[in-house]
């Protein structure tokens, strides 16, 4: 327990319009040092206009963890056109909420004016489930002009400003509601945050149920969190997630989107991952997929994906690149072999039932999280090259390695090797290949005997390897009776 901390070490916290527990620089460990030029810039800037600043949120946290953070964040009760004037080099972006961007090179700082109170914490009527209820419905609990949620809690819009006693109540976990004020560099916190930050959980702000049906993507964000802080989520907390996880169903398909990138691409996925099975949220996001593993003969692809994000964190790790492409890919393999297993009613697959069944789970799959063109585009050709990695003779499949996807849809291959859905040996072949010159290349191929006639996704589903070889030239059309 936290001696700065007036909160309790378990159980919900309840808004309440106290002071805040104030701890003063001599008290806590966040050094100016730590903290961005450019934010200490519009901290000051904002202090010397007369108004308050703070810093807030991912940022305060990740300093008291000791940790550099990425982004800066900032609160105060400036509002958004007050802020713009005061900076030049400032934008107002937001649909759902006004924000202020201040921008230094391609450093940007985040200027929020505090917003008021959290909706209210509804206690009624809350347990009515609505399952596959697309979109938003009408405000059915209208709090005035300013506030508007849907019949499950969710809130539409909110554009109220308030007061820092205000706005510490709309944030999510008590970790990400502490206030570094630039006036003293003192911590304010009111809602016992240092401590759980010290003690490394996760606990939302207010009664759970209320705050998760108010906005069911902070489910997603309690599991990003304790994943990439490697926190615990604080058992008030952790109760609702399972039975809540189908209010994912209800959350616009883009904001999903954004989510599903922070998840899998920050470096933390294969914990993450984990994270959404064991609470049943990584069902709500990716229903085919999640039905697939759990049928033997693709099972092995959640080994697959498994695999695909430790190597996306180890990548992250070492700071390579990473792509929503072949995130995607990993994510929805199992889906699109099942699909083009289950609607080709012949002898064997081939390469436009493939695409089919790919463009049948994207279809399905858009619904629920909006895959950008610049990513599904791509990740069609990465899963429509698989099959071409089984032709080997000939100058012919030498082609490949020109192929703009070669280089994703190898990793790809590579990957589906190591869970044992490829031979090692071809995807041995086809890295040795890359390292000879041209003529040897040439040579190699010359060497290997003709090619057994392959089936679409050629030994790309484990239990489907091999099915009767397809009889050459028939292309898309059913089988024959
Ligand atoms: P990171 O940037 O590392 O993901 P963060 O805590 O800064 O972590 P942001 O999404 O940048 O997260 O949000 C900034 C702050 O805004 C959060 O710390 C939290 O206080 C508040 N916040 C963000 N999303 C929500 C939400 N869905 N519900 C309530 N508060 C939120
Ligand atoms: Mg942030």
């Amino acid at each position: 327990m936290n001696e700065f901390s007036s909160s309790s070490a378990s159980g919900p916290i309840s808004p309440s319009p106290t002071a805040p527990v104030i701890i003063p620089r001599a008290a806590h460990s966040i050094s100016r040092a730590a903290i961005s030029p450019n934010a200490l810039k519009v901290l000051y800037r904002l202090k010397d206009a007369g108004f308050q600043a703070f810093l807030v949120g991912g940022a305060v946290r990740e300093l008291l963890l000791g940790i550099t953070p990425k982004y800066f964040d900032v609160a105060t009760n400036a509002l958004p056109e007050e802020v713009r004037r005061i900076f030049r080099n400032c934008r107002l972006i937001g649909r759902r909420f006004r924000l202020a961007h201040v921008h230094f090179g391609t450093e940007i700082i985040e200027v929020a004016t505090f917003r008021a109170a959290s909706a209210p914490e509804r206690e009624e009527g809350e347990d009515v489930e609505v399952d596959g209820d697309e979109g938003p419905a009408q405000g059915a609990f209208d709090e005035g002009e300013h506030r508007a949620v849907d019949q499950r809690g969710r809130i539409l819009r909110d554009n109220l400003y308030g007061s820092v006693e205000d706005d510490v109540w709309r944030r999510d976990f008590t970790a990400n509601a502490l206030y570094y004020n630039i006036e003293d560099f003192s911590i304010w916190d009111f809602v016992g945050g240092v401590a759980d930050v010290q003690a490394r959980r996760m606990r939302l702000i207010g009664a759970p149920d209320g705050r998760y049906r108010e906005d069911p993507v902070r489910m997603l964000r309690a599991v990003r969190f304790a994943a990439k802080l490697d926190f615990s989520i604080e058992p008030a907390t952790e109760e609702p997630v399972r039975r809540l996880a189908h209010l994912l169903d209800g959350v616009p398909p883009a904001r999903l989107f954004d989510e599903t990138l922070k998840l899998f691409l920050s470096g933390c996925g294969a914990k993450s991952y984990r994270l959404l099975r064991r609470y049943g949220l990584f069902e709500h996001m990716f229903p085919l997929s999640a039905a697939a593993f759990a049928l033997p003969p693709y099972a092995y692809a959640e080994h697959m994906l498994e695999l695909g994000l430790e190597n996306t964190d180890e990548r992250i790790a070492a700071d390579k690149p990473v792509t929503p492409t072949f995130l995607f890919s990993v994510l929805l393999w199992s889906a699109v072999l099942r699909e083009m297993n289950e609607r080709q009613a012949g002898p064997a697959p081939d390469i436009s039932q493939l695409l089919q069944a790919c463009d049948v789970v994207l279809k399905a799959q858009q619904a629920r999280i909006a895959i950008p063109r610049r990513f599904s585009v791509p990740m069609r050709e990465l899963l429509m090259l698989q099959p071409r990695f089984n032709r080997r003779s000939g100058v012919k499949s030498l082609g490949l390695l020109h192929h703009p996807r070669f280089r994703a849809a190898y990793d790809f291959l590579v990957l589906r090797a190591q869970a044992g859905a490829a031979e090692p040996e071809l995807a041995a072949w086809w890295t040795d290949i890359q390292t000879v010159p041209p003529e040897e290349r040439v040579k190699l191929v010359q060497a290997r005997a003709p090619d057994a006639p392959q089936d679409a996704a050629g030994a790309a589903a484990a239990g489907q390897r091999r099915r009767r070889p397809r009889r050459r030239g028939r292309r898309g059309g059913s089988a024959p009776a």
